[in-house]
C-alpha cells in the first residue's frame, strides 16, 4: 500500500512509498483511511522539530472504515467508520494510565509518530482507541475529530469557560475557529481577533458565531476590546496563534484572576511578563493533546451540530500530491489540509 513515510532526518527524509499492508491482530481493527488532516506537529515532524520512531508512517487525524477486525474484537465490525484516539500504545499500569491520562504515560507511543500511522490506505489499530463516527457527520467532517478534541482537552477539561463569559480567541486559524466554538457551547460571548491577513478568517469566525472580531492592527483596538467587556477585561483568553505577541495581547487583555488557556505551541522558548500575570493573579491552563475523555465529548459537540468543521475542510489533495499539501499547510493557506490515501 501508499504510505508516506518518516524515514530519516531532513526533509528528503519524508518518501512516498510501497509498504506491506499491515493486518489486524486479535484485538486489533484495520481500517481504511479516508481522509488524514496535515497538522502542525506533522511539518515539525518533516522539520525533525518532534521526536519519531523512524521509520514510521506519519499522520494521526483521521477518519476511515473498519475492513478487517481481530478475533477478539467485538464493539467493531467490517463496514463501521471510525475514528481513533493517537495514544495507542501505553504501559497501562503507571499514575497517569490508571487516571485515563494516556498522553502522560511515560512508555507511550501515539499513532504518526511512535508507531504507524494514517498518512497510508490502511492502518491498523487496537480496538480500544476506536470511536464510532456518529451518523450525522461526514467522513470528511470526522477527520477533524481529533484537533476538536485538543480544543475540548484545553477548554473543558483543563481550563473552563462558564456561560456568559467573555472569551478572547487569539488567531482565527483551524484551531482559534475550533476554541471560539467549543466556547460557544459553553455559553461564553467570544471574540475572535486577528491581522489583516485574517480578513476572511475573521469573517468565517462571525459566521461560526463570535459577538464580534477585532483586528490587532487597527489603532483602536484595544480600545475596542475593552468597550465590548464593558471596561473589564476578558474572563477567558485562548492563546491559538502560537506567537509571542499572541501571548502577550492575552496576558494584557485579560482580568484580574481571569484565566489564560494555551493552545498554541510557539516551537521556540518565548518571553512572558511573568509578573504581570502574578500581579493580575492569572490563572493559567493548557494540554498536551487529547484524552479518551476529549474524544467522547468532540464527537458529541460534532453529532449534535454544537461544532460546525465542514467550512474549515478548505484543501482535499491526493496522497501523491503530499509536497503541495504540505505547501498549503506550511503557508496557512486556507484551513485544514486533508490528504485522501485512497483518492477521492
Ligand atoms: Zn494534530
Ligand atoms: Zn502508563
Amino acid at each position: 500500500m501508499k504510505a508516506l513515510v518518516k524515514k530519516f532526518p531532513g526533509i528528503e527524509g519524508v518518501c512516498l512509498e510501497e509498504i506491506e499492508e499491515p493486518a489486524a491482530k486479535a484485538h486489533e481493527i484495520k481500517v481504511k483511511v479516508h481522509a488524514a488532516g496535515i497538522c502542525g506537529t506533522d511539518l515539525h515532524i518533516i522539520h525533525d522539530e518532534y521526536p519519531c520512531n523512524a521509520p514510521v508512517v506519519m499522520g494521526h487525524e483521521y477518519s476511515g472504515v473498519v475492513v478487517e477486525v481481530g478475533e477478539e474484537v467485538d464493539r467493531f465490525k467490517v463496514g463501521n467508520r471510525v475514528v481513533s484516539l493517537t495514544a495507542v500504545e501505553t504501559c497501562g499500569a503507571c499514575t497517569y494510565c490508571n487516571q485515563g491520562l494516556l498522553m502522560l504515560c511515560n512508555e507511550r507511543k501515539s499513532i504518526g509518530s511512535g508507531v504507524d500511522g494514517a498518512f497510508a490506505e490502511y492502518i491498523v489499530i487496537p480496538e480500544k482507541a476506536a470511536y464510532k463516527i456518529p451518523e450525522s457527520v461526514t467522513l470528511d467532517e470526522a477527520a477533524l475529530t481529533e484537533p476538536l478534541a485538543c480544543a475540548v482537552r484545553c477548554i473543558m477539561e483543563r481550563g473552563r469557560v462558564d456561560a456568559g463569559e467573555f472569551v478572547f480567541v487569539s488567531g482565527p486559524g483551524t484551531i482559534g475557529l475550533l476554541a471560539l466554538q467549543v466556547a460557544k457551547a459553553n455559553g461564553a460571548n467570544v471574540v475572535v481577533v486577528g491581522t489583516s491577513r485574517d480578513e476572511k478568517r475573521l469573517d468565517l469566525a462571525l459566521e461560526l458565531g463570535a459577538m464580534a472580531v477585532v483586528n490587532m492592527e487597527d489603532q483602536d483596538a484595544e480600545e475596542q476590546l475593552m468597550k465590548l467587556t464593558n471596561k473589564k477585561g476578558f474572563d477567558v483568553a485562548i492563546e491559538c496563534a502560537g506567537v509571542s505577541v499572541s501571548l502577550h495581547n492575552c496576558i494584557h487583555l485579560l482580568r484580574k484572576q481571569g484565566l489564560l488557556i494555551q493552545m498554541g505551541l510557539f516551537g521556540k522558548k518565548i518571553e512572558v511578563d511573568s509578573d504581570l500575570m502574578v500581579m493580575k493573579e492569572l490563572n493559567y491552563a493548557n494540554g498536551f493533546a487529547t484524552e479518551p475523555t476529549s474524544w467522547e465529548v468532540a464527537l458529541r459537540l460534532l453529532e449534535y451540530k454544537h461544532v460546525d468543521v465542514s467550512r474549515l475542510l478548505s484543501n482535499k489533495l491526493s496522497i501523491d500530491n503530499w509536497k503541495e499539501a504540505v505547501r498549503l499547510a506550511e503557508q496557512k493557506i486556507g484551513y485544514k489540509t486533508l490528504l485522501l490515501p485512497n483518492g477521492e
